[in-house]
């Protein structure tokens, strides 16, 4: 063989936490999506769950706070399981579709857009719009797709905790439902991996905002068999942004008068939809509360939770349905499937052609926001090597 007829290799991957560190979690890209926490073999990364936090962070300093004793030595875990590290966008792409988007497809590869919602009427009225994302995990536990779903539950007392989001282990209807409906702010829903793990699962679903959806294709392409081959299902949630928990306290109730424990639903349908028990409905201008919005969604350039294998919305006209993009051959088995048993009604996507073009218009909006320091293109491409 000739050197010019040698073959392309791919670059050894070398990258650590130093590299995440510095490229990732201290530019602003990190999303806090809680992907390299989970990857990490030697459980050295924490996680912030603090208001303002929702960031990672290394458990050992005896290299400072940039650096891995691990990493050294070799692990690369970290950055191959982070959504924002590098060339994500395009090895995701890669990885799921067989090719990289093309700059006319702002909202993602997909292979159809419908309405659907449950046709189970208390799943309908207990999810946020159609409660299709109830529906399917509930058909995925009972149909043996999964038999676990890393989701997010909402505190209910009086103690503070009302509307307070954290992640949980869903294994059955009843917890499914327990966590049906949205929050705005931020839930690292990713987290509950080991509890699925002690639980036994083997086929975990995980259900996110576009941020953490990543996740599953970027470290099954790189390569983090242990934990990506543990998941089966990647549902994703439309998002442009989620709000500091302390928008309850210093918007809604110091201007508004509403107490966090009196709201039983919220919504964000061009404006902030606020129900209480009472009956009473508020709507509040977005743009009161941009000033809110969370750290890590700055600099998010995915609405569209791009690469989901079913991402579901709530935008268009009409309100308990939910917007579904199925992107992938499995996306489209269960949907099928759950049409032709009955669990899903649904209706064409041309039916609200207003709501696609604002899920695209939205993307397109999303896509502005990754900053022009970070990587733009492939650069993990196939370097010549001589044998
Ligand atoms: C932070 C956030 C922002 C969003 N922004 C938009 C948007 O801009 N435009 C849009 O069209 N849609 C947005 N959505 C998606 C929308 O609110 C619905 O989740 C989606 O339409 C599915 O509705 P459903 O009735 O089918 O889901 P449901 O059956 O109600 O299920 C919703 C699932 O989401 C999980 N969940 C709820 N809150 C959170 C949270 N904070 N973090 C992680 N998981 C959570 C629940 O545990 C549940 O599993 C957003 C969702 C979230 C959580
Ligand atoms: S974006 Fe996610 S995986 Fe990447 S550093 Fe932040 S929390 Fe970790
Ligand atoms: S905008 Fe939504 S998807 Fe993006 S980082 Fe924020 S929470 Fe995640």
């Amino acid at each position: 063989m000739t050197e010019t007829q040698a073959p392309l290799k791919k670059e050894r991957w070398t990258h650590q936490w130093k590299e995440l560190y510095s490229e990732v979690i201290t530019t602003g890209l990190c999303t806090g999506c809680s992907g390299c926490v989970i990857s990490c073999p030697h459980d050295v990364i924490g996680y912030d769950h603090e208001q303002g936090g929702f960031t990672p962070f290394h458990l050992e300093e005896e290299l400072g706070l940039d650096d891995c004793g691990h990493g050294v030595k070799g692990c690369t875990s970290c950055t191959r399981a982070c959504p924002r590290f590098r060339t994500w966008e395009d090895e995701a792409d890669n990885f799921m579709f067989g090719r990289a988007r093309r700059d006319d497809e702002p909202s993602g590869i997909f292979k159809d857009i419908i309405l659907t919602r449950a046709s189970d009427d208390f799943i309908h009225q207990t999810g946020q719009d159609g409660g299709l994302v109830s529906a399917i995990l509930i058909w995925a536990l009972d149909n043996g797709y999964i038999d676990a779903a890393l989701t997010s539950y909402v505190g209910e007392g009086d103690d503070g905790d009302s509307w307070t989001a954290s992640p949980g282990l869903a294994l059955n209807r009843d917890d499914v439902i327990r966590g049906a409906g949205s929050r705005y702010t931020y839930s690292a829903n990713p987290l509950a991996f080991n509890e699925a793990m002690d639980s036994g699962a083997t086929k975990v679903a995980l259900v996110g905002m576009s941020c953490q959806s990543s996740i599953l294709p970027v470290m099954k392409s790189r390569k983090i068999g242990k934990v990506g081959n543990r998941f089966a299902l990647n549902i994703g949630l439309l998002c442009s942004k989620s709000f500091d928990e302390a928008i309850f306290e210093e918007l809604f109730e110091l201007k508004y008068g509403l107490d966090r424990t009196t709201i039983k639903k919220t919504n964000i349908k061009g404006v902030f939809q606020i129900w209480t028990h009472d009956g009473a409905y508020y709507e509040i201008n977005l743009k009161e509360c941009h000033a809110w919005t969370r750290e890590g969604c700055n600099h998010c350039p995915d609405f569209a939770a791009e690469h989901a294998d079913i991402s579901t919305g709530g935008i268009g006209k009409y309100n308990d349905w939910t917007l579904t993009i199925v992107r992938t051959d499995l996306g489209r088995e269960i949907i099928m499937k759950m049409l032709a048993d009955g669990s899903l009604i649904g209706r064409p996507g041309d039916d609200d052609p207003g709501a696609i073009a604002l899920m695209h218009k939205l993307s397109a909006k999303s896509r502005q926001r990754w900053p022009e320091f970070a990587w733009e293109k492939p650069a993990l491409l196939p370097v010549p090597t001589r044998k």
